[in-house]
């Protein structure tokens, strides 16, 4: 049975995505569902639900519930989709996603990471997911086309790359802005001639899209 404060704590989460406009039954399900503090670092285990990002190893972060839950809404993502995130982290996304989609591949160019993710979701259980470390600017083109892709890292420009790993009416969330400047959760649509159809989203704060695997672990 889990502790009576742990519960009120999970019920304020719920309430604060309700409140800030989450409204999806299935994003909402998810993120009850995934444990955030098996994702945070001990020392940071008592902000577990608290909307707000956290450090994480290699200097990277886990982004806030509230932009996590947003990004999976504008996703669109349905029981029948693979889904390919670039930017594993500490794999709360990942698991987030999994609980809906049929399958999720994730990149990490961080080894250290992407092994500590992919150990945590395999105790944890969430079997279809599969953490992959190298460049996420590069996907995975032997698994593409992928339904839906979700960048938890800034680009300054859209991954063509990416986006040609899209499926036909395929769907792409990522935060977009320059170094320094203002960024947007930019949605992607590819429309049946090959173009993308761009909506602009809410302004976010992100770590950057790197190029290429981390020399460092
Ligand atoms: N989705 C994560 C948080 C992501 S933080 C979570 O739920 O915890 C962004 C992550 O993107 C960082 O771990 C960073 O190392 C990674 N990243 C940055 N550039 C990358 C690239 N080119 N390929 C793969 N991962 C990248």
């Amino acid at each position: 049975m889990a502790e009576p404060a742990a519960d009120v704590e999970r019920m304020e989460f719920q309430l604060t995505l309700r409140r800030r406009g989450i409204s999806d039954q299935a994003v909402l399900r998810a993120m009850d569902e995934v444990p955030r503090e098996h994702f945070v670092a001990t020392e940071y285990s008592e902000s577990a639900y608290a909307d707000q990002a956290l450090p994480i190893a290699c200097g990277q972060t886990i982004s806030q519930p509230y932009v996590v839950a947003y990004m999976t809404e504008q996703l669109e993502v349905r029981p029948q989709h693979r889904v390919l995130e670039i930017g594993t982290g500490s794999g709360y996304q990942a698991a987030v996603l999994s609980r809906i989609a049929r399958e999720v591949v994730s990149i990490e160019r961080y080894r250290t990471l992407a092994d500590a993710a992919r150990d945590r979701l395999k105790t944890l259980g969430y079997a279809n997911v599969t953490v992959i470390a190298g460049d996420g600017f590069a996907g995975a083109p032997d698994r593409a086309p992928f339904d839906r892709i979700m960048v938890t890292a800034a680009a300054e420009q859209v991954p063509e790359v990416l986006a040609a790993q899209l499926a036909d009416g395929g769907k792409m969330v990522l935060p977009l802005g320059v170094r320094k400047g203002p960024q947007y959760i930019v949605k992607l649509t590819r429309l049946p001639n090959g173009e993308l159809e761009r909506e602009e989203l809410i302004a976010v704060r992100f770590v950057p899209l790197l190029p290429g695997q981390a020399k460092e672990l």
